[in-house]
């Protein structure tokens, strides 16, 4: 039966080599399977008429039932249409057609009822229907068997190809009638009986042809499930499997280095949140197992701190440790930061960056090997090159969006004993967003920000009121504040992207001449070392603003600076510009946001902006930002760095499903840490299917 949904989509009678390479192209659908799982995004209800009366223009798609009474030819050239006087008990509207005329009045002469569907409009006055569905009353009436019509959404080349969402619905009927025997469930009936859920068959059809809505609803329920439940249960399977696998290297000890920074060095009192998260991420340490934590804390609250801290651990212990940023400039103000913090405590500390010069790789090659180097900081460099840690104990990833579970696998596959994991973010990730992409860590929060903090001001401007901006950003000089401005970057490579930092920074220098003021400006073409020049002046509070683009959104941390102006705002998403915002507010001082727009805004950036103003709270951002962007947004899923599609549910919507059938795989995977009992055997096979091609870290297990 496996091979049957296997099936090239080619073979489908409908279909043929040409439709099939539309569907593969446009649609992704290459098999049978793929063309079943292709789920509806809405139904239209076909029981519901609505009376000509009640129309107006801004109602979606109705249906209406009524006669033609007859039919005239309007406008001329182009604009010439067919149109026929529809009427109804309560009044009457015009059907238009710009095509297919004659076989519209031959097939649908005045006289008998006729069942009419599709958008109202408005012209000069009149609402009318252009190109509506039509069809005869009373052959309708056999017809419409499903109240709920099953609506899918097409490209512009599959409708110009004759693949619109009617078609496709007539091609997946027509595999559904081929489907005479009974899929295979891919759930243990155990399972199915307890849940209470429809059969994966009977959900298939009626998801796409439901009877009334009760029916839909179940049939969508036992999908979303299965679909989040085997996410989990693989999440869950690796977390477990990478426990009993691995032995993680004792850190018994707080020692003296630990200490000697604790009483010492350490410039402030932890947070309450900090000292809590310490002793988990201890506790872990000590264990024997090896460490995989999720460090969520939002922008400020001082993840440094717990990082520097813990990586004294293990040097205390004998051990190496090593962060990992994912840009040159936050890996540089780790080195900085962490180097300052350390001072007049033995511990080596080096940064490495893919361009760190050819001596001091050579170096920090060789003080790696002799354990001499005790803490090495740097970007990607540090995993994808040929670096060798004699004896790595702990692994910091910080703020790396697109780390998930793959790319942690390679560190572990790196060595046979595996050091402990860190992951830090700031990235606001919703609890059920966090529970997918990160589900196979523990978690600790940091949810206080350090005393002192004034909440930052969020303001909106439009381009035209630049000048109040900039005598505001005046002001914010003479009391000796430093300023972000942030352009948009949307790719690397478009020069327009850089034109505009480049006319804003003639703007500003116009408004700002040396030698009263300096300007500082980084982005990405520059080379490493003018970059750290750059952000040198502005850091030592040499320079009074700092230009750039997307190149300081994360971890930049420079407290004098209390204006971050953000410039063409509404190009940015939401997660991006709460991270830019974070730029700020680091200090005492009261900090601001200003977010400039253009005078046309889409109704989501005004959204968008709305939120921005609301609130500072990162996770209530976060799931607006979810909200907003919807989970059917491709780049949203791509950006959150899940290696799989939802087919069906919704990361934004399904939240407690989600906790509850992780609950259910964790109770499963307790009782089955290898799923070898006899009744959970599709799993495996289900595993295998869903995972085994696209991830190859599941073959650690
Ligand atoms: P993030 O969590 O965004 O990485 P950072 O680690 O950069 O935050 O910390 C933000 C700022 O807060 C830094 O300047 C840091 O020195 C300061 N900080 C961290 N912990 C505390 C604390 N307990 N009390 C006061 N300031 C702190
Ligand atoms: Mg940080």
């Amino acid at each position: 039966m496996q091979d049957f949904l296997d099936t090239s989509i080619t073979y489908l009678p409908g279909v043929g080599p040409k439709r099939a390479e539309l569907l593969n192209k446009e649609l992704s659908i290459f098999t049978y399977r793929d063309l079943l799982y292709y789920f509806p995004y809405k139904y239209i209800d076909r029981t519901k008429f609505y009376k000509i009366a009640e129309l107006d223009p801004e109602l979606p798609f109705v249906q209406l039932k009524g006669s033609i009474k007859g039919y005239s030819t309007e406008g001329r050239g182009a604009g010439k249409r067919l149109v026929a006087e529809f009427q109804d008990d309560t009044g009457s509207l015009k059907l238009v057609w710009f095509k297919g005329v004659k076989w519209i009045t031959q097939s649908y002469p005045p006289g008998p009822d006729y069942i009419v569907f599709g958008k109202p409009g408005i012209f000069n006055g009149v609402i009318n229907i252009i190109h509506p569905e039509i069809e005869a009353a009373s052959k309708a009436a056999e017809r419409i068997s499903s109240a709920l019509q099953a609506q899918y959404s097409t490209t512009e080349n599959l409708k110009n190809h004759f693949l619109a969402s009617k078609a496709i619905s007539k091609l997946i009927g027509t595999l559904i009638k081929q489907m005479t025997f009974r899929l295979p469930e891919s759930l243990p009936s155990w399972m199915t009986q307890k849940y209470k859920l429809m059969e994966l068959h009977q959900s298939l059809q009626k998801i796409h042809f439901p009877s009334d809505p009760l029916e839909l609803e179940r049939a969508r329920y036992r999908l979303k499930f299965e679909e989040l439940f085997y996410i989990q249960l693989n999440l869950i399977r690796f977390k477990i499997n990478r426990s009993r696998k691995f032995k993680g290297f004792v850190f018994s000890t707080v020692g003296e280095k630990f200490n000697n920074f604790y009483f010492n060095n350490l410039p402030f009192r932890l947070t309450e949140a900090q000292k809590r998260v310490m002793k988990e991420i201890r506790k872990d340490l000590g264990s024997g197992r090896q460490m995989n934590r999720l460090l969520q804390g939002d922008v400020g609250s001082g993840k440094t701190l717990v990082a520097l801290m813990s990586m004294l651990i293990a040097i205390d212990n004998g051990y190496q440790a090593c962060i990992m940023a994912p840009t040159e400039i936050l890996a540089a103000q780790h080195f900085e930061t962490i180097s300052k913090m350390l001072d007049g405590i033995n511990v080596k500390v080096r940064l490495l960056t893919g361009s760190s010069k050819k001596s001091l790789r050579k170096e920090i090659g060789e003080s790696l090997l002799d354990r001499s180097l005790n803490i090495l900081i740097g970007t990607h460099a540090l995993i994808e090159e040929n670096v060798r840690f004699d004896n790595l104990g702990l692994v910091i990833i910080d703020e790396q969006h697109r780390f998930g579970v793959e790319q942690r696998a390679r560190l572990w596959q790196k060595s046979l004993n595996p050091p402990h994991i860190l992951v830090m973010t700031a990235t606001p990730i919703p609890r059920t967003l966090a529970m997918t992409l990160y589900g196979d860590l523990d978690v600790s929060v940091i949810d206080e920000l350090p005393p002192g903090r004034v909440p930052i001001k969020t303001m909106h401007f439009f381009d035209s009121e630049r000048n109040k901006v900039f005598g505001f950003l005046r002001s914010q000089i003479a009391e000796g504040r430093q300023i972000y401005i942030v352009y948009p970057l949307i790719k690397e490579s478009e020069k327009m992207d850089y034109k505009d930092l480049e006319d804003g920074w003639d703007t500003v220098s116009r408004v700002f001449p040396p030698p009263e003021y300096c300007i500082s400006v980084v982005h990405g073409k520059m080379t490493p070392a003018i970059k750290d020049s750059s952000m040198k002046l502005f850091r030592e509070g040499k320079a009074h603003f700092l230009i750039a683009t997307t190149v300081i959104e994360v971890g930049v941390d420079i407290p004098n600076a209390t204006v971050m102006v953000v410039e063409s705002a509404e190009r940015f998403g939401l997660s991006q510009l709460h991270q830019l915002r974070g730029r700020v507010g680091r200090g005492a001082d009261q900090s601001y946001c200003i977010l400039m727009t253009s005078g046309k805004l889409s109704k989501e950036a005004i959204s968008r902006i709305e939120v921005m103003i609301r609130t500072n709270d990162g996770f209530e951002i976060a799931e607006t930002d979810l909200q907003l962007r919807g989970p059917g947004d491709i780049e949203g899923t791509q950006q959150s760095g899940i290696p799989f599609d939802l087919k069906i549910s919704s990361l934004s919507k399904d939240g407690q499903l989600i906790e509850y059938v992780r609950n259910i795989a964790e109770d499963i995977l307790s009782e089955d840490p290898s799923i070898e009992k006899s009744e959970n055997a599709v799993f495996v096979k289900e595993l295998r299917r869903l995972f085994s091609k696209k991830q190859s870290w599941s073959n650690i297990s």
